[in-house]
């Protein structure tokens, strides 16, 4: 009773006080108090953004009362601040969700979400209480800045006036919302936005699912050192180191994936670490999924392996293709991969399709799709036969036929093309990075540094060695792009991979090359695009992404051109989100070395 009843007292000393004031201090001059301190508080953060050290500081109390508040304490006085406030400025800083609220005459509160990047990238919320001055103006009195806990989940936003494409093949919805909360979409279409929600208009831009490449490996840089086999710069680039790299920081290739629009990527075939990336990439809103096919099994010995790992187990006999195929149904492989490079010459044909048979029945007991990488008509039919989900490689040796498709249909397999890796070996061949069309902004300087080092390799293969490499690969692909136009016909699932990773096929950057080759092979815009999200989602396992649905993750590219008009609009990426954090691709872009 005691304690209803100091409630009570508390509520009626509250609604006195508020009584009090209200007589004082309107309504309309609590709007133009806030109206004054939001500006002053937009005009504090404005002076970061243009680096200008003297109107940040024209925003603080020039007083020993100012008060900054960290996780460290409470630091005193307007001295300290202008003594620390050197002339560096973070890379980025996005403000988000301002709010203000008047607590008494001339003195109002307020708060923002930040996340800034200053070599690694934090998020936080930050305060400021914001009093009138004599001469009118509003100074900053109190400011703390706390970073958020990584787990916690990423305010709502709404993106509004945009067209949407939304991956299911419907047609574009114009002046159209997404709302985005708690890292899935919660509308799109006509929606409705709470006033918790921050809104960006996106009149003029195109909003498109987060993109998704179904064919990567991790296990590989993107340029010879990761492939020895290719070309051999052990001597500079020794591959144990390559890998331990490789392993030690993934984080450079999902900054390139995500400044790409790729917020997806299934990694069919490396190293045992590959499984370790999905956890990690999962909860990182600075990383693309991944799914890992884990090391695969291989009708080669392929000699590209580290002392401590394969990255390739071969099927040398019934029994290690069961230890195989059962190691990876043990770690919880996304899939068993399958390189299926026997020929039909080699006596060693029936062994080799006996033991694809065996990796498959133990890929179907563990509840794990069969992939394969099998690339002649034969092979790709046999795989199929065998139970095959996905194929990785288009078939390029002859076309597809009836039964081809009948076994496609059959076993409910998806079509991966991958049309474009033949082109960086090519070009590693001739000693030629040519980089049109590739975002290199996206790439990181390591890489980037090592693609550019393609010009000044060690001369390579003879010129007319290379004119016919070109050639033949010129003439295979129109096979390839003659099987994706009957595969596509026949109504067959085609998800968009690029094999990147592979030399000068770049992870992330390389995606828009692939996907004009497939624009150019005869898919229309709408063709490729469900087969670079929806389609390539499902490839990957998963359902929870890949379209703009409620209820789906968010994950989402916010495009200034028509990806309809152009396949090759897709590559104006202006705002990129995963999982409900938006990123801008100022900050996701590597700076220029
Ligand atoms: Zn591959």
């Amino acid at each position: 009773m005691r304690r209803i009843a100091l409630t009570a007292a508390l509520l009626t000393l509250a609604a006195a006080d508020l009584g009090a004031q209200a007589r004082t201090w309107t309504a309309a001059e609590r709007a133009a108090d806030s109206a004054q301190a939001l500006a002053a508080f937009r005009g504090n953060i404005a002076a970061i953004h243009q680096r200008d050290r003297a109107a940040y500081l024209r925003h603080y109390l020039q007083s020993p009362r100012l008060v900054r508040v960290g996780p460290g304490g409470a630091t005193y006085g307007y001295e300290p601040l202008a003594a620390e406030r050197d002339t560096t400025w973070p890379d980025t800083l996005v403000a988000t969700h301002f709010e203000v609220v008047p607590v008494a005459p001339g003195v109002v509160y307020g708060t923002y979400r930040y996340r800034v990047t200053q070599g690694s990238t934090s998020r936080g919320v930050s305060e400021r209480v914001i009093v009138r001055q004599p001469d009118g103006s509003w100074k900053v009195a109190v400011s703390t800045a706390f970073a958020s806990p990584g787990n916690q989940p990423v305010p709502a936003f709404a993106l509004t006036h945009a067209t949407v494409v939304d991956g299911t093949g419907a047609p574009p919805r114009t002046d159209a919302t997404v709302v985005m909360r708690g890292g899935k979409i919660e509308c799109v279409g006509a929606c409705t936005v709470a006033p918790d929600v921050e809104t960006i208009d996106a009149r003029g831009k195109w909003i498109v699912p987060g993109l998704v490449d179904a064919h990567v490996h991790y296990s590989q840089t993107g340029w010879a050192d990761g492939r020895p086999d290719a070309m051999d710069v052990r001597a500079r680039f020794p591959y144990d180191s390559t890998v331990a790299v490789l392993e030690q920081h993934p984080e450079r290739f999902f900054r390139s994936y995500l400044c790409s629009g790729v917020t997806a990527t299934f990694d069919v075939g490396g190293y045992p670490w590959t499984w370790a990336l999905r956890a990690r990439a999962e909860a990182s809103s600075a990383a693309p999924h991944v799914a890992a096919a884990g090391p695969l099994l291989s009708t080669i010995d392929h000699w590209v392996n580290v002392p401590a790992a394969r990255q390739f187990v071969f099927m040398g006999s019934d029994s290690a293709t069961l230890a195989g195929a059962r190691m990876m149904v043990h770690n919880r492989s996304d899939a068993i991969k399958i390189w299926y490079l026997a020929g039909p010459p080699s006596p060693d044909t029936t062994q080799f399709k006996a033991r694809l048979r065996i990796a498959a029945a133990e890929a179907r007991r563990g509840g794990i799709p069969l992939i394969v990488h099998a690339t002649d008509l034969w092979q790709a039919k046999d795989a199929l036969r065998a139970g095959a989900r996905l194929l990785v490689h288009s078939v390029d040796d002859r076309p597809v036929d009836d039964e081809f498709i009948a076994l496609a249909r059959q076993a409910g397999a998806t079509y991966t093309p991958t049309l474009t890796v033949t082109d960086g070996y090519v070009m590693l061949y001739a000693r030629h990075f040519d980089a049109v069309g590739v975002p290199m902004e996206c790439v990181d300087p390591d890489t980037r540094h090592k693609a550019a080092l393609t010009d000044s390799a060690a001369a390579g293969m003879p010129e007319a060695r290379v004119a016919a490499i070109r050639q033949r690969i010129a003439a295979q692909r129109q096979v390839m792009y003659a099987n994706l136009r009957r595969v596509r016909d026949a109504g067959i699932p085609i998800a968009m991979g690029t094999d990147a990773g592979n030399p000068l096929t770049l992870h992330g950057a390389s995606v828009f090359r692939e996907m004009d080759a497939m624009a150019e092979a005869g898919m229309t815009p709408m063709e490729v695009l469900v087969a670079s999200t929806r389609t390539a989602a499902r490839a990957m396992g998963r359902t929870d992404i890949g379209t703009l649905e409620p209820g789906k993750l968010a994950d989402l590219v916010v495009l200034d051109a028509d990806p309809l008009a152009a396949v090759a609009n897709l590559r104006r990426v202006r705002l990129v989100a995963r999982g409900g954090e938006i990123w801008t691709r100022e900050e996701l872009e590597y700076p220029a070395r």
